[in-house]
């Protein structure tokens, strides 16, 4: 909707027209006042200039007293110059006078202007002429012989005369004004929308920014001031705005062609836990068509997931969490991974289905499984008769070549049980862990017994190193024990001479166990890939010692099971410390 509105323009304009009529109707009556005051200074100037004039032509007429002469004088000068003139002696009387008859006068020793004159001032006054019933102005002045005053000249000016003359300037000064006030009238006129009309456009096409066309321009005819630079500022926010929202529009439809095509199930969750975007893939992976609006926990039944995010809710902290997992639903096995959107709290759910993936594996544990335990029995055969032609044989050559079958039989009855024990351990699960309360240090030197033949064979010393005279666990001990025999058994192999420590130490709630030999040590490119199945650093050594490359993996699959971590620090050489720190209880 567009408003277009004129109240900044009326406002201004209205402004101005109030400064203009105060300012022409004060600078006229200035004006008038001054011209006023000017022309009855100058008149009376004038008048002054007259008596002085009438005076000297008089003067003597009036010392010799000649009444006569000087009425007539008096009445020539007073139609010559068309002003009243009257002469008055010393008491008052008039004895002459150019308007009327001078013997019917009354006395004017009373008059304001002849008293001023009588004290020897210039006489003046305004007012009513009971003589000739008008209003005039009375100038006066002294006629003095021989420094004495001996009488009063005075002249008159009709007032109506005055105000005819001065009505002539007011009705100029009235025109004038007017004349001034059309004009600033309309160069305020003109003001006012130069400084309006921007400003309007600005607002009508900051309206339509708002309402998201940003194909508007303001355009401003001639206009360089700080409405141009406002203008221009404008028009370069909007050019930019434009841009930006076109990028973001861009990045929407390449976010929701993405989403869309993508074939894991995507949804976003706000912070109530509403869905309020999904895609195509996540409504087939649940087997819902219309998800959205629907809250996450109706269609995704996970406990963990759920209590995972109430808890993370509450934290209300400012640091991004993400948790994935594994979720069975509708028969797929859906691998879950959920992000937290920090700018309003919700969530990013992703969806791979692994169902395949998780069925290829189990058949795949199911292969290995099944083939180690079939191979089993034909290879304890072959070894169990290998062993007794073995015995019975005496010929050297057949010996020698029943003696590489007997050792490659044992090998592959060791590839055989190590497969065996991680496709067991594979299947197991947390809640199948036997977990007891047991005391580490016996269990460890229990298993050093184990080995005490190898170690003497070797030249090898073990010490087990601790600062406890117990350390209790609750843990599975059959686990541990199984960690501690490959390591150790490890450390064995690869060291031909020298000391092997086993430490245990605790702190609150773990426990350390580091197993450090004195051996070949480990590259350090391999380190990260040990705990792979099958495989070995130097494959020839490995063979040799019976190895099959399953033991630190199944070492790493307890250790994960039993909540733990294990690291290795090795260096060529010189020997190689493999360290578990296990938690003290279990919590399963
Ligand atoms: P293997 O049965 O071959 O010993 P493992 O999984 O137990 O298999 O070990 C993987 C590889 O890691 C071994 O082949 C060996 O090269 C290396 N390794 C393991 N323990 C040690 C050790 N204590 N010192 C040197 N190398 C080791």
């Amino acid at each position: 909707m567009k408003v277009k509105s004129n109240s900044l323009f009326i406002n201004i304009f209205f402004q101005y027209i109030v400064i203009i009529i105060l300012l022409t109707f004060s600078l006229s009556v200035f004006y008038y006042q001054m011209i006023k005051k000017d022309y009855l200074n100058n008149l009376k100037d004038e008048l002054r200039n007259n008596l002085l004039i009438i005076n000297e032509l008089i003067i003597n007429d009036y010392l010799a007293d000649n009444h006569q002469s000087i009425n007539n004088k008096v009445n020539l000068l007073g139609k010559k110059i068309n002003k009243r003139i009257t002469l008055i002696n010393l008491d008052g009387v008039v004895i002459a006078d150019s308007e009327e008859e001078y013997t019917k006068m009354e006395n004017h020793s009373d008059r304001p202007e002849i008293i001023d004159s009588f004290n020897g001032f210039n006489g003046e006054s305004i007012r009513f002429s009971n003589t000739l019933k008008l209003n005039m102005l009375y100038i006066t002045m002294p006629i003095m012989s021989n420094n004495e005053i001996v009488g009063v000249l005075r002249i008159s000016y009709w007032l109506k005369d005055i105000k005819g003359i001065i009505k002539i300037y007011q009705y100029k000064i009235i025109i004038l004004s007017f004349v001034l006030f059309i004009l600033t009238l309309i160069f305020s006129f003109y003001v006012s929308k130069k400084i309006s009309d921007p400003i309007r456009e600005l607002s009508d096409v900051s309206k339509d920014v708002a309402d998201g066309n940003f194909n508007r321009n303001v355009i401003l005819k001639n206009s360089t001031d700080e409405i141009n630079i406002l203008v221009d500022n404008f028009n370069l926010m909007t050019n930019k705005l434009k841009n930006y929202f076109e990028e973001l529009k861009y990045e929407k439809e390449e976010l929701e062609s993405i989403i869309t095509s993508t074939r894991d199930g995507i949804i976003v969750v706000d912070n109530s836990g509403k869905i309020v975007r999904s895609n195509q893939s996540f409504s087939k992976n649940v087997g819902i068509k219309s998800v959205f609006g629907k809250y996450y926990w109706e269609i995704i039944r996970d406990s963990e997931l759920t209590n995972f995010i109430k808890n993370n809710s509450k934290k209300n902290n400012s640091i991004k969490t993400s948790l994935v997992k594994e979720i069975v639903f509708n028969n797929k096995t859906l691998l879950c991974s959920m992000n937290q959107l920090l700018s309003n709290n919700g969530y990013v759910f992703i969806f791979y289905d692994i169902t395949d993936l998780k069925n290829l594996e189990n058949i795949k544990k199911d292969f290995v499984s099944n083939v180690s335990h079939e191979l089993r029995t034909p290879l304890t055969a072959i070894k169990g008769f290998t062993e007794t032609l073995l015995e019975e044989e005496r010929n050297k050559n057949k010996l020698k070549y029943l003696e590489i079958i007997n050792k490659h039989t044992e090998r592959l009855i060791n590839i055989v049980s190590d497969l065996l024990i991680l496709s067991q351990l594979e299947q197991e699960k947390i809640d199948e862990i036997t977990i007891e309360r047991f005391d580490l240090i016996p269990l460890t030197l229990n298993i050093i017994n184990i080995f005490e033949e190898r170690l003497s064979n070797k030249n090898i010393n073990i010490n087990v190193e601790t600062n406890d005279k117990s350390l209790f666990i609750e843990s599975d001990p059959f686990k541990i024990e199984q960690i501690i025999i490959n390591l150790v058994d490890n450390a064995i192999k690869y060291t031909d001479n020298g000391d092997i420590i086993v430490k245990l130490s605790d702190n609150e709630q773990k426990i350390n166990i580091e197993i450090t030999d004195s051996g070949i040590g480990i590259p350090e490119k391999d380190q990260a890939r040990i705990f792979e199945r099958f495989y070995v650093v130097d494959k020839s050594r490995s063979k040799k010692n019976g190895g099959t490359g399953l033991g630190l993996s199944i070492v790493k699959h307890d250790v994960l099971l039993l909540n733990g971590e294990i690291s290795v620090k090795s260096r060529l050489d010189n020997g190689t410390t493999f360290t578990i720190i296990l938690p003290k209880k279990i919590i399963s």
